[in-house]
């Protein structure tokens, strides 16, 4: 590895480290996600304070060492602005970020959820926060091999019009094949949706209440299904969604 390594990367997690260092996990377009140290970012005159905010999406210059790499500079090129406008947008950026780093192993570059992360920054601003958690939620899945077939019944391969889901294997099933969590044809029409859809058109679905309320549920059980762990920001999602 060269010493020197520029990347075009986001921020997705900063944690304290010595004194006035902090450690970032970065999903770089070319290189994946790293982690990487600014030394002097939390001091008063540190000029790479303001760029190296989580969520901007920052030009890195990295220099490899042993241990941690060191980012040397950082020019903040795109901050998604309009999330931090308003404390509920913020709240989902943080939930986005989160999610993004718990899913994705390090090294290995993948610039489809670059991307993907990039538009989802982009679009939360003028997008019904919960449908476009729902939407970046079951990619995540689907990229992270968790993908759960939604056309057919695991158990008979008809082809589903709602139904159920199990939630100790984590299957879709027809009205006559499972029981657990009901899936209204709603419900699952919204599912279908979300799941081929792009950033951009998330907004042309509207539903109702009790239907973003399922989809919230099914999801958050395959979320903690998948990373045998429950998400922090979800439990707290939760309570703001159904507020
Ligand atoms: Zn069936």
């Amino acid at each position: 590895m060269s010493k020197y390594q520029s990347s075009d990367a986001i921020l997705l997690r900063a944690v304290g480290y010595g004194e006035g260092n902090r450690i970032f996990t970065c999903f770089g377009r070319e290189n994946g996600k790293f982690s990487a140290v600014a030394r002097g970012v939390l001091k008063p005159k540190s000029k790479l304070k303001g760029h190296l905010q989580l969520g901007n999406r920052c030009d890195l210059q990295l220099v490899n060492g042993r241990g941690l790499k060191t980012i040397a500079s950082a020019v903040a090129k795109e901050t998604y602005a309009a999330n931090r406008e308003k404390a509920e947008w913020y709240f989902y950026m943080s939930y986005f970020l989160e999610l993004f780093n718990d899913f994705l192993p390090e090294d290995a570059p993948d610039e489809n959820l670059f991307f993907l992360l990039d538009a989802v920054l982009k679009s939360l601003g003028d997008t019904d926060p919960p449908l476009l958690a729902r939407f970046f939620e079951l990619k995540l899945l689907a990229a992270a091999g968790y993908a759960v077939d939604t056309e057919h019944c695991a158990v008979c391969a008809k082809k589903l019009n709602g139904g159920f889901y199990d939630t100790r294997r984590s299957v879709l099933t027809c009205e006559n094949c499972g029981s657990g969590m009901v899936i209204s044809p709603k419900a699952h029409f919204a599912l279908r949706y979300l799941e081929q859809t792009d950033p951009n058109l998330v907004s042309r679905l509207k539903v109702d209440d009790e239907t973003k309320s399922v989809l919230f549920t099914l999801n958050k059980n395959r979320i903690e299904h998948s990373l045998e762990k429950k998400v922090r920001s979800l439990e707290i999602l939760r309570k703001a969604e159904l507020d």
